[in-house]
């Protein structure tokens, strides 16, 4: 996927644009589900987000922060401070289904009462955290 993709928070105070590096990613790992309230599902868009609109930040690591609506708490991306790498929700785009389902990862992270069906990579946050020598918190 190479298009200029839009998306937008709930109320609509914060819209954007990005051109998706791949497919959509599910993160189980304990900062994302409590941010999301859910799972969180993001598409690296690496440094092709166009924001209009306030947006407040969270600092949830040293190498990271999110980025949300401060009007209705729409969590909206994941950047890596040093640049390169920008999360930003799937369920934030227009289209949602436009992505294909890659991979899962923090999979020993998720809790036992749900799990997605279809085959797929599914990492543990330490084959993660040794692919990134970082890790999304
Ligand atoms: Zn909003
Ligand atoms: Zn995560």
């Amino acid at each position: 996927m190479s298009e200029r993709l839009s998306g937008r928070c709930l109320c609509g105070a914060v819209t954007f644009t990005a051109t998706p590096v791949g497919g959509m990613h599910a993160c189980h790992c304990e900062s994302c589900r409590r941010i999301s309230g859910g799972v969180s599902l993001s598409a690296n868009c690496g440094d092709s987000v166009e924001v209009s609109g306030p947006l407040a930040t969270y600092d949830s690591s040293d190498w990271a922060e999110r980025q949300f609506c401060p009007t209705c708490g729409s969590g909206l991306f994941w950047r890596l401070k040093a640049g390169g790498m920008t999360m930003v929700s799937v369920q934030a785009f227009d289209d949602p289904g436009a992505f294909a389902f890659e991979d899962e990862i923090y999979v020993d992270s998720k809790p036992g009462n749900y799990a997605f069906a279809g085959d797929r990579p599914r990492l543990t946050g330490a084959e993660v955290e040794a692919m990134y020598a970082g890790g999304e918190d």
